[in-house]
């Protein structure tokens, strides 16, 4: 198999959580420690291919995996990031969410000097925007996917097991 990440989602290297649609796992070639990434276990190359609904429950693993890391690792921040293309610092051709856990003066930088855009750049741009989002439905698809009565079910036991191992039992006391 030619991608890294469908072949250690496949041996469950280095996975901490998965389920059928996405895999929770510590990244090969980590920044620092604790650097986690959510993957989609569909090969999509690129960001836009991923459907709207797994996009939107890799962001909720993001969050959920943030806090594991503040209460875990005692992280003071963490930084959510997709590098969506080669210019953008994409290796593999696989899209993740990276979560990095983040401590005063770890020597990571994500700074850069401030540079706009002209005003006609940005008018065809909000005009753009505003064409997209009349395509941009996420509820329907998500309660499409998964109907009220289902959502409000507690999630199976295995699932339950499973999750309980990977966020930890006193997590369920955050709000
Ligand atoms: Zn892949």
């Amino acid at each position: 198999m030619a991608c890294e990440y469908c072949e250690m989602i496949q041996k469950g290297e280095l996975v901490l959580f998965q389920d059928k649609e996405i895999a929770v796992m510590l990244h090969p070639r980590p920044a620092l420690k604790g650097h986690v990434m959510v993957v989609p276990k569909e090969h999509y190359a690129i960001m836009e291919q991923i459907p709207h609904e797994v996009i939107a429950k890799m962001m909720v693993h993001a969050s959920r995996t943030s806090l594991v890391l503040f209460e875990q690792l005692k992280a003071q921040g963490a930084n959510v990031l997709i590098q969506n293309g080669i210019a953008a610092g994409q290796t593999i051709p696989h899209t993740v969410i990276q979560v990095l856990p983040r401590y005063g003066g770890d020597g990571i930088s994500l700074t850069w000097d401030p540079q706009e855009a002209s005003e006609n750049d940005l008018k065809e741009m909000e005009i753009k925007l505003k064409e997209e989002s009349q395509h941009m439905n996420i509820q329907k698809e998500v309660v499409q996917q998964h109907p009220i009565e289902e959502r409000k079910e507690q999630p199976r036991k295995d699932q339950n097991d499973q999750e309980e191992n990977y966020l930890i039992k006193h997590l369920r006391r955050v709000p």
